[in-house]
C-alpha cells in the first residue's frame, strides 16, 4: 500500500493510491457496492464506465452472507468477481441509523434489520470482520454524530471522545493481527463544530493511520470551512476519503478543492432507479411525460454506453413498463457521469484549469431547473 502525490495546488491535489489489487488515480469517485454488488451493474460495466474501486459495507456483509463466507471465497474482490481495489466502511453509520441502538463504552448493541436478533459491534469486531472481508482499505469503527443535524456541542463532543478511544482500539487490533497489504483509515468526526473538527484532526494526525475518512459531512458546500480546517491539519502525504457524500456535483468540486482524494456515495445508482438522471444542464426525471417522443440521448455530450445507443423516449418507455433494462441503462449513465466528472476534475488540476472548469460546469448545471 502506498500513496504518492503527483500535483498539489493549495489543498487540492492529484495522486495515486497503490493497492495489491491495482491503483486508484485520485481524485476518484469510488463506486458503492454496499452488499458486495453495485446495484443493477456488472463489474465489467463498472470498469468500462471508468470506476476504479468499489466500497462495500461491513454491517450489511456481516449480516448477509456473513464475513466467514467471504473469507472462504478468497476475499471481497474475488467473491464479487472484481479485479480492482476495494474499500469497506466500518458499519458505524448504518448501525447508528438503526432504531434502538445502545452505545456502551465497549461498543454498540443493536438489532439486525433483517431478523431482529440482538447483535454487538465493537472496534475489535469491526476490525476482525473487515480483515475477513479482505478489502484493500478499511475504516476504523467510529461513532458518527450529526447525521441527523440535531446533535448539540456536548453530545457531539462526547461522541468524539468515544470515536477517539475506539480509533486507538482499532489501530491496536489492526496492527496486532495479520493484515497483509490492507490499510486502515482513521475516521475524523466532530459534527458541525470547527473546534471539535480541529481537535479530531489533531488527534488523528499524530497516529499512524495510512489515511483518513472524513465522517458526518453531507453537504460539502455548507461544510467547506470544516473541510479546510481538517485538511490543513491532517498530514498532506496521507490520502483522505469523504465518506458517503457526492450526490451533488458542487460537493465534488468543493471537496476536491479542499483536499479530498476519494468519494463514495450511493446516490448515482439510487437516483437512477428513481429515473433522476444527471445531464450537463441539470438533473432531469426521465419518467416525465415531456420525454415521451424525445429521441435525443439523455445527454448529447455524454459518451456512456446508454447515451451512445439509446434515446430518452426508449428510457422512459422502460421505466413506464418496469423493464429491468431501464435500471441498468440509467445506472450506467449516472455512475459514468459522476465518475467521469471527478476524472475531469483530476485532469483540470493537472492542467491548472480547475477553477475555469468549476465555474463553467456549475453555472451550466445549476442555471436551469429541470424536472
Ligand atoms: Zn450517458
Amino acid at each position: 500500500m502506498d500513496f504518492a502525490i503527483e500535483k498539489q495546488n493549495g489543498l487540492m491535489r492529484t495522486g495515486v493510491i497503490k493497492t495489491p489489487h491495482g491503483v486508484i488515480e485520485t481524485p476518484a469517485f469510488v463506486v458503492a457496492g454496499t452488499r458486495a454488488a453495485v446495484k443493477a451493474l456488472t463489474v465489467a460495466e463498472v470498469a468500462t464506465l471508468g470506476g476504479q474501486a468499489i466500497l462495500a459495507n461491513t454491517y450489511h456483509l456481516l449480516l448477509q452472507p456473513g464475513v466467514d463466507l467471504i473469507e472462504k471465497a478468497g476475499g471481497l474482490a474475488q467473491f464479487m468477481g472484481f479485479l480492482g481495489p476495494t474499500f469497506t466502511d466500518s458499519g458505524g453509520f448504518q448501525i447508528m441509523s438503526l432504531p434502538k441502538v445502545r452505545v456502551t463504552g465497549e461498543g454498540v448493541i443493536f438489532r439486525s434489520h433483517i431478523d431482529g436478533r440482538e447483535l454487538r459491534m465493537t472496534p475489535e469486531i469491526s476490525m476482525e470482520a473487515q480483515r475477513k472481508i479482505g478489502a484493500d482499505i478499511h475504516m476504523a469503527f467510529d461513532l458518527p454524530v450529526g447525521y441527523d443535524g440535531e446533535a448539540d456541542f456536548a453530545k457531539t463532543k462526547h461522541a468524539l471522545t468515544t470515536t477517539h478511544a475506539w480509533a486507538l482500539r482499532c489501530l491496536e487490533a489492526h496492527q496486532g493481527k495479520s493484515f497483509a497489504g490492507q490499510a486502515l483509515y482513521g475516521v475524523v468526526q466532530g459534527g458541525k463544530f470547527a473546534e471539535l473538527r480541529k481537535q479530531s484532526a489533531d488527534f488523528f494526525a499524530a497516529l499512524p493511520f495510512f489515511g483518513y475518512g472524513i465522517g458526518s459531512i453531507y453537504n460539502a458546500k455548507e461544510a467547506e470551512g470544516l473541510l479546510k480546517i481538517m485538511h490543513q491539519i491532517l498530514p498532506a502525504e496521507r490520502p483522505r476519503h469523504l465518506l458517503g457524500m457526492g450526490a451533488e456535483p458542487v460537493d465534488l468540486f468543493v471537496g476536491v478543492e479542499n483536499g479530498v482524494d476519494t468519494f463514495d456515495c450511493v446516490a448515482p445508482t439510487r437516483q437512477a432507479r428513481n429515473g433522476a438522471l444527471y445531464t450537463l444542464d441539470g438533473r432531469i426525471n426521465i419518467k416525465n411525460a415531456k420525454y415521451r417522443e424525445d429521441f435525443a440521448p439523455i445527454d448529447a455530450e455524454c459518451n456512456c454506453y446508454c447515451c451512445k445507443n439509446y434515446n430518452r423516449a426508449y428510457l422512459r418507455h422502460l421505466f413506464q413498463t418496469g423493464e429491468l433494462l431501464g435500471l441498468t441503462l440509467a445506472s450506467i449513465h449516472n455512475e459514468y457521469f459522476v465518475v467521469q466528472l471527478v476524472q475531469k476534475i483530476r485532469e483540470s488540476i493537472q492542467n491548472h484549469t480547475f477553477f475555469e472548469l468549476k465555474t463553467s460546469f456549475l453555472q451550466r448545471y445549476y442555471d436551469k431547473i429541470s424536472s
